[in-house]
């Protein structure tokens, strides 16, 4: 059983050395349990966060544990009268080959899954995130500006397209020319903008010219920076993800803005809102049935950044804080 553990806590961004590959008996099955080949990995922005003792909404990965993360696996023994060997199910075994389970918190995929990765992604926790963010937080009206940062990613490709179906204009943001292309010609976005360009405010500024009415933040750093002033009215404000800020040391330096933000919040009555969608999935179901209708009629796009080999985790989530993934990045760990 091949298993990737945290070897040290990062210091700023994180390095290979933070992580070691360890290779260890392959678990066996008590009374109640299974044993699970993880096919598919996942890997997340918020892992960076469990790789840190700071405090935060969930607890670290203790070092030398082994890396949590969602997996789409199989069943390939099985002491649980309701599993079946063979069967898929959605898991959280971490960054290894294989794991026990006795059953709590897995989720099957039917027998024979089309697509079993979108488990992962467009069906699983980043899609459910940009669907619940998007549409209770957001409230999405025709006509409106949506801007969405990260907007290539499972969340942002997923909030971009919820809300082209609600009618908004959508304005993405990402970075590169390949992103921002494929954000219009695929995801069908009426503009995006790259943020790595110089005069990225002033570009994001002539892609707005009615102001923005909802931001879907991914992202923090300059790209709020870019939308604070454009912000209408009773704007409101999804804060997702602040990936920008996941490997600082420290504040950014001055100077302070705090005062800038808050004249902006109450002058144009604005509604800024956190949330973690693990606080609460009774609505999955829901979003379940909408998000395969969306598919089944070609109404959502899906891109993933598929890396063979579990050894390559390390390094594909080293370029996941960077931008280096083009889609939901996932790891192809074992033979499906
Ligand atoms: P993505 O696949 O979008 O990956 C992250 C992307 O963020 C990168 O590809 C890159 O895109 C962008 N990025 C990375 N670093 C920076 C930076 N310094 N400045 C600007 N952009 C950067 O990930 P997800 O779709 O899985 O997640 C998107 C966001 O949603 C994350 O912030 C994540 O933490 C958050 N999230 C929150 C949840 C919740 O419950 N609140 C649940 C799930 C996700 P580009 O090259 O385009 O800049």
């Amino acid at each position: 059983n091949r298993r990737i553990v945290l070897a040290s806590r990062p210091q700023g961004a994180p390095t290979a050395a933070n992580f070691r590959l360890e290779e260890a008996p392959v678990p066996q099955p008590e009374d109640g349990e299974v044993l699970l080949r993880t096919v598919y990995l996942s890997l997340d922005p918020y892992m960076r966060g469990r790789m840190s003792d700071a405090p935060s909404y969930a607890a670290p990965v203790e070092v030398d544990a082994v890396m949590g993360a969602g997996t789409v696996s199989r069943v390939v023994a099985s002491r649980n009268a309701d599993y079946a060997v063979g069967e898929w199910v959605l898991a959280y075994s971490g960054w290894q080959d294989y794991a026990v389970s006795d059953g709590a918190g897995l989720m099957r995929l039917g027998a024979e899954p089309q697509h079993p990765s979108h488990a992962l992604g467009i069906l699983g926790m980043p899609g459910f995130t940009a669907y619940i963010g998007l549409l209770d937080i957001g409230r999405p009206q025709a006509g409106e500006t949506l801007v969405v940062a990260a907007c290539t990613g499972p969340v942002g490709a997923t909030a971009g397209q919820i809300g082209k179906l609600k009618g908004c204009r959508v304005v993405g943001v990402a970075g590169g020319p390949e992103k921002c292309r494929h954000a219009l010609d695929v995801l069908g976005f009426d503009a995006c903008i790259d943020h790595k360009a110089p005069d990225f405010a002033q570009q994001l500024a002539r892609a707005c010219p009615d102001g923005i009415d909802i931001y879907y933040e991914n992202v923090g750093g300059k790209v709020f920076d870019a939308v604070l002033p454009l912000l209408n009215t009773s704007a409101r404000i999804p804060v997702c993800g602040l990936i920008s800020y996941y490997n600082a040391t420290s504040l950014p330096p001055g100077p302070d803005r705090l005062a800038l933000l808050m004249r902006t919040v109450l002058t144009k009555r604005l509604k800024i809102q956190g949330f973690i969608i693990t606080d609460d999935y009774s609505r999955y179901d829901e979003f379940a049935g909408d998000m395969k209708s969306w598919l089944a009629a070609g109404q959502m796009k899906y891109r993933e950044d598929m890396v063979d080999g579990l050894e390559n985790a390390p390094q594909a989530f080293i370029g996941l804080l960077q931008g280096k993934n083009f889609g939901k990045l996932v790891i192809r760990a074992g033979a499906d």
